[in-house]
């Protein structure tokens, strides 16, 4: 008998007899009836049935499909990711099977490749179309796109005899990736980490690795060479890298095809279902060997996983708040060692769980101190905002506009650092002082001016800017407080009318296409001034971008929240490093109220140990992470005196265990997300308690009431 997982949440497998010659495995993708339909699901154990087991009628699994059953490791990632996150199994199968269309025959699209004669008659745009056909097999909307030509020249052509149509399913094969493709000549310490990377991965069994480079210093070119051996040596090994941000980091995706000749399978939100379902597949299959992808690819059912990279492993953006909450890097660990693989996890500014790891020993650390070459690490300063303050209104101070002014003067360029997206953070009524709400959740709109909207951040609610506050009817009322990068623009076009100045965030770049103008402008010079956001501070390499300024160092200092001093230190090292990276060197100057604060002293004076050992220091005595666990509770309904009820009933039925804490319940800041009020339970416990098992049994002693949510966060990055 067999036991069927469904991708739903339903508490468990059920089982079912297994017909005559069906050929099962565990993992096996099968049709199997559930209540009154079929339904797909995975085989997820296969037994004996026991006397009692026959007494029982079983019903009988359907089919089975013609898709590569899911590895054990896949099987048992699943197990223990729903186990860790306190989730059902079947909804974290879900994340596996994602791809819905992948379990059916391929549609098929019709391609073109250059036909072996060229017409007679040929144009301009026919070679361009020409040109870029013989790189691959493209529909004519591709080939047009790609040829910056109409569809309409794409079919003349195809209609005289210079292009071959083939019909072929959408999901063809990725091209194999290129082992021996030669990469950048290694300085002598690169040489020496390249080196470590291979002992590690090839072990061929579970080697976690800590890559600790500076900015710029070349961790990609390292793990490049990772990925070459490990291509090169196993005919079939497959190897994830995840991205943060992955759609809007089209540039190191170049680099991947320049290095290995090939693009790599692309894995994230803004593929279409098609391109999803053809990676899906390939990658169950084992023939897609380079996978880039967002933190969901770890779900994807590699058959031979042999490598995982977390690039930028420090970053936020790998834990997933939605739904199943997760950590990405945390979780790539746990791939890796279930399916007895190495995994790199490389960064600048290296989690301070990642630090501890290595440091203990529990991973490899290897390190980077240098920028190859002639380039070196900008150096830092700051300017003190208390002695010199901007004018009113603006929010540059004299210093960082004469660096600016001698910038642009060079012919060089400046990245001004503004994490605030929009025109103004908080919209306020000069009358009545209303500061403007979102009807629904506790948070202030940002003012966007490009589109004239009010928006809320946390949720997507927008509404027009009023003309008069609707509070007390004041007209022209209205007005915006503090900086946002639309009016850091504005203040920088005032100043600097001769130079060419431009918004980088994700409401003026938020499509692959728009991010890859941007870069190729910012590359070619068409760009003095560049506001940005984090979006800004990530991965991008412009070689005449010698300044960086950090309008507001201090932001994100004060957050209610145990990692707000390392954010900060991260984001701005990454920012500043942004700076110098080939030959021009470059400098970093950060605008602060604070100079003397721990990670603004540690940024100027290049003392990360010092920051380091002070951070960790706070946190073993608070017994937070790393030196502890923590698992956030959080319950929200309709009706306020519905959740503060729920969270008192289920903190009076808390496990009383020894190292365990539980504080709260407690009113979050953001006390009402769409309409539904919130409450939360913060549980800390000592590093050898398994939070995730006493989170699970303390929820089995309470039934919520149908109006009520509760979300486990285990080891919360929030704490709004
Ligand atoms: P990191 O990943 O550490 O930020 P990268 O690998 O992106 O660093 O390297 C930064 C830049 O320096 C890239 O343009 C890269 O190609 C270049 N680079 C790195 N190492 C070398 C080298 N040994 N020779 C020439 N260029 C290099």
């Amino acid at each position: 008998m067999a036991s069927v997982l469904f991708p739903m949440a339903i508490p468990e497998p059920f089982d079912y007899e297994i017909p005559v010659d069906m050929p099962l495995v565990e993992g096996s993708y099968v049709l199997a009836p559930l209540g009154k339909k079929l339904v797909h699901g995975i085989v997820w154990t296969i037994r004996e049935a026991k006397e009692k087991d026959k007494t029982r009628t079983l019903k009988i699994i359907e089919t089975v499909l013609d898709v590569p059953p899911l590895p054990a490791s896949c099987l048992a990632f699943v197990d223990f990711v729903a186990r860790y996150t306190c989730h059902l199994q079947g909804v974290v199968l879900r994340m596996v099977l994602c791809s819905p269309d992948a379990r059916r025959p391929a549609p098929v699209q019709r391609v073109y490749i250059p036909a072996p004669q060229r017409p007679d008659k040929m144009t301009p745009a026919r070679e361009k179309i020409l040109a870029v056909a013989g790189d691959g097999h493209f529909s004519a909307a591709e080939l047009a796109r790609r040829a910056s030509v109409s569809p309409g020249v794409v079919k003349a052509l195809a209609d005289a005899g210079g292009l071959t149509m083939i019909d072929r399913p959408t999901d063809y094969p990725f091209d194999p990736p290129d082992s021996a493709g030669k990469g950048v000549t290694l300085t002598p310490s690169q040489s020496a980490a390249g080196a470590a990377m291979l002992t590690l991965t090839r072990r061929d069994s579970f080697a976690p690795a800590l890559l600790d480079g500076v900015t710029g210093s070349g961790k990609t070119e390292v793990y490049f060479e990772a990925i070459a051996d490990v291509l090169a040596r196993n005919q079939n090994a497959q190897i994830l890298v995840l991205l943060p941000e992955i759609a809007l980091t089209q540039d190191v995706l170049a680099r991947f095809e320049q290095r290995f000749g090939a693009p790599p399978a692309e894995w994230h939100s803004e593929r279409s279902t098609v391109q999803r379902r053809r990676v899906w597949r390939e990658v169950a299959h084992g023939r897609a060997r380079i996978i880039v992808g967002a933190r969901s690819a770890l779900f994807l059912p590699f058959a031979n996983l042999r490598l995982i990279i977390v690039d930028e492993e420090h970053d936020t953006s790998f834990k997933q708040e939605e739904g199943v909450s997760y950590h990405a890097r945390d979780m790539a660990v746990a791939r890796a060692r279930f399916a007895d693989a190495a995994v790199i996890l490389a960064s600048a500014t290296p989690s301070l769980e990642s630090l501890v790891n290595a440091r203990s020993g529990r991973y490899a650390h290897v390190r980077l101190s240098a920028r190859p070459g002639t380039a070196v690490l900008p150096p830092i300063s700051t300017v003190d905002l208390r002695e010199h303050p901007p004018e009113a209104g603006c929010w540059l101070s004299a210093p960082l506009l004469e660096a600016m002014t001698r910038t642009i003067e060079r012919d060089e360029q400046c990245l001004l650092f503004l994490n605030r997206r929009g025109y103004a953070p908080l919209t306020i009524c000069r009358n009545c002082g209303m500061r403007m709400q979102a009807p629904d959740s506790a948070t202030y709109l940002v003012e966007h001016r490009y589109s004239g909207r009010l928006v809320c951040h946390l949720t997507g609610y927008s509404m027009p800017k009023p003309a008069a506050c609707p509070a007390c009817g004041a007209e022209g009322s209205l007005h915006p407080v503090g900086p946002g990068v639309e009016r850091l623009l504005e203040e920088v076009q005032a100043r600097f009318s001769n130079a060419r100045a431009e918004v980088f965030s994700s409401d003026t770049a938020n499509s692959a296409a728009d991010v890859r103008d941007l870069i190729a402008r910012m590359e070619r010079g068409d760009i003095d001034i560049l506001i940005g956001t984090q979006m800004a501070a990530k991965g991008h390499n412009f070689p005449r971008l010698t300044l960086v300024g950090v309008v507001d160092a201090d932001m994100g200092l004060h957050g209610a929240d145990l990692r707000a001093g390392e954010r900060t230190y991260q984001t701005l090292v990454q920012v500043a490093g942004r700076a110098g990276r080939a030959a021009h060197p470059g400098r970093a100057i950060l605008q602060t109220h604070q100079p003397d604060h721990e990670a603004i002293l540690a940024l100027c004076s290049g003392d990360r140990e010092t920051f380091i050992a002070a951070e960790l220091g706070l946190r073993e005595d608070m017994g937070f992470p790393p030196y502890g666990r923590l698992a956030a509770l959080i319950f929200s309904a309709p009706n306020e005196q519905e959740v503060i009820n729920a969270a008192r009933a289920f903190v009076a039925v808390a496990p009383l265990v020894e190292d365990v804490d539980i504080w709260g319940p407690s009113e979050p800041p953001l006390n009402r997300v769409r309409g539904r009020w919130r409450r939360r339970l913060l549980v800390r416990a000592a590093r050898k308690v398994d939070v995730s098992a006493l989170v699970q049994s303390w929820r089995k002693r309470v039934k919520l009431d149908r109006n009520v949510r509760l979300k486990v966060d285990i080891d919360p990055y929030s704490f709004l």
